[in-house]
C-alpha cells in the first residue's frame, strides 16, 4: 500500500477535481437517501388511510423525527395542503422520481470529475515513465526485456488508474452511502437496524477471503502475461529468422504452453470470481429477509413503533448498501493491484541513470580526440572490452578502424559517445574530458551511425532529418541523401522523399537503410562523424563514392570509420587495428603494409578476393 504514496503527488495536482468528486459524491447520496424516506412516508400514509376506512384505530403518527430535514419539511408542506390521498401518491411518486433524477446527475458529475481525473493522471504518468526511459542507459536496455518495458507503460499505469479512479470514487462513494443510511436506520429503529446489518461482518470477512486468493492468482496472471507479451514481441520482430529456420511450428508450441498457462490461471481467477456475486447475493438476502421477518414481528406485536412504512425504507435502505457493499471486494483487490502494479513502477522510476549530466557546461566539441591509457569491462558481464588505449586523432583527421569481431570496436565509439565511462584512464575532446561535456553537446556533435542500423516507421524525409527536430529545409535533406549516395534510389520510390519506409510503406535493403542513416548523421553537421561498420552492406563503389563525399563535406571534420573491409582504407589518415581489446597496428596505410602484420595480412586477402572476382567476371 505505502507504494501507492507515490500518487499522492498527482492527487495535489488535480486537488480541485478530487474535491469537487467528493462533493458530487456526498450530495448524490444525500439525494438518494430521501427516496426510503418518502416510501415510507407514503406507505405509512396509505395504511393510515385503509385503517381509517376499516374504522381502526391508528398509533402512525403523520411524520416521523427520524427523517431529514428536508423530508419532514415536504411531509409538512403536502399535509397542510390537504390533498386527497391519491394526489399525495401521486406527489410523492414525482418526488421520488425528481430525487432519483437528481442523484443520477450528481452521480454523473462525480464521474465526470473523478475518472476524468484519472485520465489525466494516467497521462502525466505515461509521461513520467516514458521520459525516464529515454534517460536511462544503455545498459538498462541491455537487462530489461522489450515485453516488461512495454507492459509498465501500459498494464501497470492502467492498474494504477483503476485505483486512481473507479477505486477511489467506490470507495468514498461506499462511506457517503453507509455513513448516510446508518445514520438514519439507527435514528429510526436500533434493534432492527442491528438485525438487518448482522450478515454484513459476515459479507466482509467472505470478500476478503475470496480476495485474497483473487490478488494471489492475479499476480500470477499478471507476471505470465508479461511472459507472454515478450514471447510474441520476439516472435514478431524476429519473423525473419523464425521463417528461414522454418521454426515456426516450435515457435508456436512454445507460445502456445506460455498460453496454456495464462489460461489455466485466467480460468481459475474466473472460478474464484464466480463465487462471488452468488455469496454476496446470498447476504444481502438474508439482510432482506431479516429486515421483512424481524419488522413484521414488531409491526403485529405492536412493538418500538414499527410500521409497514419501516420495513419498506429498510428493504430500500439494504438494497442501497448491496452495491457499494459488494464493491469492497473489488475495489480491495483494485487497490491491491494497483500497489502491485506501482511498485513496479517505482522500482522503475528509482533506477537512476550511471551516466547523467551534471549541469555540464556547454562547451565546443572541436579540437583533438585523445584517449589515455583507456580501458573498459561490461560492469554486467565482466568482459574486458578495451585495454589500455593510447590514441590522438586530430582534429579533421579520418581514421579508419580495423579488427576482428569482438575486438573492441563498436565499444570504443560507445565510450567516445559516453554511453559508458571508461573502466579507467580517460577521453578528451579537445581540451575538455568527454564525462564534462554536456551530453546533449556531445551527441549533438557526434553524428553516429550505429552497426544495427533503426529506421523510423516514417517518411524518408523526418528519418533523414530525425536529430534536427524539424528544422531542416528540403534541399538540406537532398544533399544529405547525395552525400550519402543513396539520392538516386529514394528518387525511385513511388512518393520519393516522402515515401513511408517500415511497417506501413517500402521495405529497404540493407545497404539502403544503412545509407539513410548515414544521411541522417551527416545532415547534422558535426564536428565528428562515426560511421560503425555502417558500409557493410554497400559494394566497393559506393563505399569509395561515400568515403570521398566524406573528404569533401566534411573536410574540416573528423571522421572515425569502423569497418571490416579495406577496399578505401589508402584513402585514410591513420588505420588503427585492435585485437582483443588493444591497438595492435597504428598508422597509415603504406607503414602498416611495410609492418607485414594483421592489416597487410588482410589487405592482401581482400585484394587477391577482390581480384579472383574481377578475373572470374571477365572470364564469363
Ligand atoms: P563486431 O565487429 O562484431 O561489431 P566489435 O569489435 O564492435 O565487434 P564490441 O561490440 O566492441 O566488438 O565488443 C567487444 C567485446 O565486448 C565483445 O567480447 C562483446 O562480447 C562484449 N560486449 C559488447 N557489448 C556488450 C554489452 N553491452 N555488455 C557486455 N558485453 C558486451
Ligand atoms: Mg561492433
Amino acid at each position: 500500500m505505502q507504494h501507492l504514496k507515490s500518487v499522492n503527488k498527482y492527487f495535489w495536482k488535480y486537488k480541485t477535481r478530487l474535491i469537487l468528486g467528493v462533493l458530487f459524491i456526498i450530495l448524490s447520496n444525500y439525494f438518494r437517501i430521501l427516496t426510503p424516506q418518502i416510501s415510507g412516508y407514503v406507505v405509512d400514509k396509505v395504511e393510515r388511510s385503509i385503517n381509517q376506512v376499516v374504522g381502526k384505530s391508528t398509533q402512525i403518527a403523520n411524520k416521523k423525527s427520524s427523517y431529514d430535514e428536508l423530508v419532514v419539511a415536504f411531509i409538512h408542506t403536502i399535509e397542510s395542503a390537504n390533498f386527497s390521498l391519491k394526489e399525495d401518491v401521486i406527489i410523492c411518486g414525482v418526488t421520488l422520481f425528481i430525487l432519483a433524477i437528481v442523484g443520477g446527475f450528481f452521480m454523473f458529475l462525480m464521474r465526470q470529475t473523478i475518472i476524468v481525473m484519472s485520465r489525466h493522471i494516467e497521462f502525466d504518468q505515461k509521461n513520467e515513465v516514458f521520459t525516464h526511459y529515454q534517460k536511462l542507459d544503455t545498459q538498462f536496455y541491455k537487462t530489461h526485456s522489450t515485453g516488461d518495458l512495454m507492459n509498465r507503460i501500459s498494464e501497470d499505469i492502467s492498474r494504477v488508474r483503476m485505483f486512481t479512479g473507479p477505486a477511489i470514487m467506490y470507495l468514498i462513494n461506499l462511506a457517503a452511502t453507509i455513513g448516510f443510511s446508518l445514520f438514519f436506520m439507527f435514528r429510526e429503529n436500533w434493534r432492527l437496524t442491528i438485525y438487518v446489518l448482522s450478515p454484513l461482518p459476515i459479507l466482509a470477512i467472505t470478500i476478503y477471503y475470496v480476495n485474497t486468493i483473487i490478488n494471489k492468482k492475479s499476480e500470477k496472471i499478471q507476471s505470465l502475461l508479461s511472459d507472454l507479451t515478450t514471447t510474441a514481441q520476439e516472435s514478431y520482430s524476429g519473423i525473419r529468422v523464425i521463417k528461414s529456420f522454418v521454426q515456426e511450428a516450435s515457435m508456436f508450441s512454445f507460445f502456445e504452453k506460455n498460453s496454456e498457462a495464462y489460461k489455466k490461471n485466467a480460468i481459475g481467477l474466473a472460478s474464484v470470481e464466480a463465487l462471488y456475486f452468488p455469496s454476496m447475493a446470498l447476504l444481502i438476502g438474508l439482510s432482506n429477509l431479516l429486515a421483512i421477518a424481524i419488522g413484521s414481528y414488531y409491526v403485529i406485536t405492536h412493538q418500538y413503533q414499527v410500521t409497514a412504512g419501516t420495513i419498506t425504507e429498510f428493504v430500500i435502505y439494504v438494497n442501497m448498501l448491496t452495491f457499494p457493499v459488494s464493491a469492497i471486494g473489488w475495489t480491495a483487490s483494485m487497490i491491491q493491484r494497483a500497489a502491485a502494479s506501482q511498485k513496479r513502477l517505482n522500482e522503475f522510476l528509482q533506477t537512476e541513470p550511471t551516466i547523467t549530466d551534471n549541469n555540464n557546461v556547454l562547451t565546443k566539441i572541436s579540437g583533438d580526440i585523445v584517449f589515455s591509457d583507456v580501458s573498459f569491462t561490461y560492469p554486467h558481464t565482466g568482459i574486458k572490452a578495451l585495454q589500455h588505449i593510447n590514441l590522438t586523432i586530430k582534429k579533421g583527421e579520418k581514421v579508419l578502424i580495423l579488427g576482428r569481431t569482438g575486438s573492441g570496436k563498436s565499444t570504443f565509439a560507445q565510450l567516445l559517445l559516453h554511453f559508458y565511462k571508461p573502466s579507467s584512464g580517460k577521453i578528451t575532446i579537445g581540451a575538455s574530458d568527454v564525462q564534462d561535456i554536456s551530453i546533449k553537446q556531445l551527441r549533438e556533435n557526434i553524428s553516429y551511425v550505429p552497426q544495427d542500423v533503426f529506421l523510423f516507421s516514417d517518411t524518408v524525409t523526418n528519418n533523414i532529418g530525425f536529430g534536427l527536430q524539424d528544422k531542416f529545409s528540403f534541399d538540406q535533406i537532398e544533399q544529405a541523401a547525395v552525400f550519402a549516395s543513396v539520392k538516386k534510389e529514394i528518387s525511385g520510390f513511388s512518393h520519393q522523399f516522402e515515401t513511408m519506409i517500415g511497417e506501413r510503406g517500402v521495405t529497404l535493403s540493407g545497404g539502403q537503410k544503412q545509407r539513410i542513416s548515414i544521411a541522417r548523421a551527416l545532415i547534422k553537421n558535426p564536428e565528428i562523424v562515426i560511421f560503425d561498420d555502417c558500409l557493410s552492406a554497400v559494394d566497393a563503389k559506393t563505399e569509395q563514392e561515400i568515403v570521398a563525399n566524406l573528404y569533401r563535406v566534411l573536410s574540416d571534420k573528423t571522421a572515425i570509420i569502423i569497418t571490416h573491409r579495406i577496399f578505401s582504407s589508402f584513402q585514410f589518415d591513420k588505420i588503427i587495428v585492435l585485437e582483443d581489446g588493444a591497438i595492435i597496428e597504428e598508422g597509415t596505410h603504406e607503414k602498416l603494409m611495410e609492418m607485414k602484420g594483421y592489416y597487410a595480412d588482410l589487405y592482401q586477402i581482400q585484394l587477391a578476393g577482390n581480384n579472383n572476382e574481377v578475373e572470374s567476371f571477365t572470364v564469363e
